[in-house]
């Protein structure tokens, strides 16, 4: 191969193709360049400046992180592979930073991991001496976005960076981050003083991922239907409190799955504990509120649910996104209700900038109750086109929504219902006038006698309050921000009711029930059937076995060793030679050397099982 940096890829990670914008990130790097580079959760930014600094001889690329966890795991995975690579944290035992200290001198290194602090501000002089003896070919900043109080994750040791320029200035350098904002993008491109950047946005959208929207009704049921699509896979239940996380995780664990909660009010040593535990394999499931985010590497996440709405799409976006970061199939589950929304106004209301939130909670209803395709609308809500008709992997694109053919009619009966109660009513009692119910609440007020009293006696109440959402979604209809929150009439709305004309293209969806014969659990889509394609599950689940020995063996978490991707490609091609091997996803010189043998005596083992059985 000619091309050094494709040639460096193939041979320490195995892979044979550029990522969308890892060339021309790793372009900027070669070319001293300064640069931002914004991609999605799983996009690949470790690659973009992993691979170039191996592009020298000598020298040294310096990695900036937040985090001790994502230091250690990026190290790791970079040793596994036969990188020349080192952190230097807290985290270490003063030996082994010693040994660091001594290799950095020895200019052994090619890539190192510090936090801010260690580089920049006091005291990191003595530090800067052990770098500074060899050439400094560039400095990476991880999760950038770090630096602006726009972010979610604003750390102020990331702050003073914006001396790197002056102690380092003739050293390029370059920030990546996932968070797309361009509040954010401006705050780094101007803290970090980066000079005449290359601006590298790649695009949002992540195809392996399914998303799908449904109507809190009753949540364990919901629950179990998506652990029944993945059993014995890993998954993260993000809920709005540390109580629903503690009672849910609960619930889990006496169903048999294999779960642990995760949030701030737990004592530090257990979080962590937990955390470990999900990131060495020993547990499934993480039931967590959003305390659980930076940091989780675990890259084979097969679905992310969140049992309450998150206050803004980019805190959706951040979190889903931890699902399927090896690129495989994953599931995203919104599980909502209108009380979410009405819970982040107050919160909202008791900040000082109230009106920024609000307008966020607005987009993130919008997508709850929107129809049409969910891929388009979050990389549109970042920006970006969307160029393909159907994504194949959202509920609406996959047929699991009805659009209803009446939608305009639907719309104004429960507009009219609305109006009939005087605007005065909540959703669930709008929706038992609908329905025929004769409640309390009915009978007390005399609503049995409105005309809108029974409209649709056979539509279930989840059935209707997706319309409701749909329609609040639309802005035909609006709840207050009361502790009781009523439904009323937009000026929208009301011109709807008075004619049938007024809105144009409405679109009303329901969820289909699936179809007879299968279970409600058994929704696989087309890219999860072809990703499963050829594999011998039971090689793959011993190869899993073996994957999991190794890391216990090695104190690495599972995914340094090698990603499902691998498992899969292996249980699939079955290699029965080192060489074979070499030419597996994944595989590059170093872990065939390394682990090879391991992998093919397991091989070995299983198709000496499949003859004798
Ligand atoms: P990010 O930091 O953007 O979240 P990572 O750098 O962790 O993403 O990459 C996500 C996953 O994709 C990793 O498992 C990585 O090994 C893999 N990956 C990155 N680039 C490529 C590529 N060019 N070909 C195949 N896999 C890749
Ligand atoms: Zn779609």
């Amino acid at each position: 191969m000619s091309d050094p940096l494709l040639s460096l890829l193939e041979r320490y990670w195995g892979y044979t193709a550029f990522r969308p914008m890892q060339r021309e990130a790793m372009d900027a790097i070669l070319a001293g360049r300064d640069s931002l580079v914004v991609m999605p959760t799983g996009g690949g930014k470790s690659l973009c400046f992993q691979v170039p600094a191996l592009a020298h001889d000598n020298g040294l690329a310096i990695v900036v992180s937040p985090l001790i966890a994502l230091m250690k795991d990026q190290v790791d995975t970079l040793v596994g592979n036969g990188v020349a690579a080192a952190g230097f944290h807290s985290g270490m035992t003063s030996d082994a930073r010693q040994d660091v200290a001594s290799g950095l001198v020895a200019g052994r290194y090619r890539l190192l991991y510090v936090a801010p602090e260690r580089l920049v501000g006091e005291g990191s002089q003595s530090f800067r001496s052990l770098v500074g003896r060899q050439p400094v070919r560039f400095i990476a900043v991880d999760e950038a976005h770090c630096i602006s109080q726009w972010g979610h994750d604003f750390r102020p040791e990331y702050r003073q960076l914006a001396d790197l320029r002056r102690v380092w200035p003739d050293v390029s350098l370059h920030a990546f981050t996932a968070t797309a904002t361009a509040r954010v993008r401006r705050d780094i491109l101007s803290q970090l003083d980066l000079r005449n950047p290359a601006e590298l946005v790649g695009s949002f959208d992540r195809p392996n991922l399914v998303y799908r929207v449904l109507i809190r009704s009753n949540l364990k049921r919901q629950l179990q239907d998506v652990l029944a699509r993945h059993r014995g896979e890993a998954g993260i239940v993000y809920c709005q409190s540390r109580r629903e996380v503690d009672a849910l995780a609960e619930w889990l664990r006496e169903s048999g799955v294999r779960a642990v909660p995760y949030h701030a009010g737990l004592a530090d040593d257990e979080r962590h504990r937990n955390q470990d535990a999900f990131l060495n394999e020993e547990i499934d499931v993480v039931v967590a509120t959003v305390a659980f985010g930076m940091g989780i590497d675990r890259s084979d996440v097969r679905f992310v649910v969140h049992a309450g709405a998150p206050q803004s799409l980019e805190h959706y976006q951040q979190e889903a996104g931890r699902a399927g970061r090896d690129g495989l199939e994953a599931e995203c589950l919104l599980i909502y209700s209108g009380g979410d929304f009405a819970r982040w106004r107050a919160m909202a209301e008791e900040s000082g900038d109230g009106a920024a939130r609000r307008a966020l909670l607005r987009d993130m209803e919008r997508y709850a109750g929107s129809v049409g395709c969910r891929h388009r609308r979050l990389v549109g809500y970042f920006g970006e086109r969307f160029e393909k008709d159907a994504c194949g992997a959202c509920d609406y694109c996959l047929g699991e929504l009805e659009a209803m053919p009446n939608a305009i009619e639907i719309a104004r009966k429960i507009l009219s219902a609305v109006a009939r109660v005087q605007q005065r009513f909540g959703v669930a009692h709008v929706i038992n006038v609908l329905r025929g119910r004769d409640t309390e609440m009915v009978s007390g007020r005399g609503h049995q006698h409105l005309s809108v009293f029974g409209l649709f006696r056979d539509a279930s109440a989840d059935e209707l309050r997706g319309y409701v959402d749909q329609l609040i979604a639309r802005g035909l209809l609006r709840q207050t921000d009361d502790a009781y929150p009523v439904l009323q009439l937009t000026t929208e709305g009301v011109q709807l009711m008075k004619d049938a004309g007024a809105v144009s293209d409405l679109e009303l969806a329901r969820l289909k029930p699936p179809p007879k014969g299968t279970k409600s659990a058994d929704r696989r889509t087309k890219t999860e059937v072809a990703s499963w394609d050829g594999v011998d599950r039971e090689l793959f689940e011993m190869l899993r076995s073996l994957r999991l020995s190794l890391a216990r063996s090695r104190g690495v978490p599972p995914y340094v060793i090698f990603h499902d991707t691998t498992l899969r490609e292996l249980a699939r091609h079955r290699p029965r030679t080192i060489e074979a091997l070499r030419h597996v996803y994944g595989v590059g010189a170093r872990k065939a050397d390394d682990l090879g043998e391991a992998v093919l005596e397991v091989i070995r083992e299983h198709e000496a099982g499949a003859r004798s059985s």
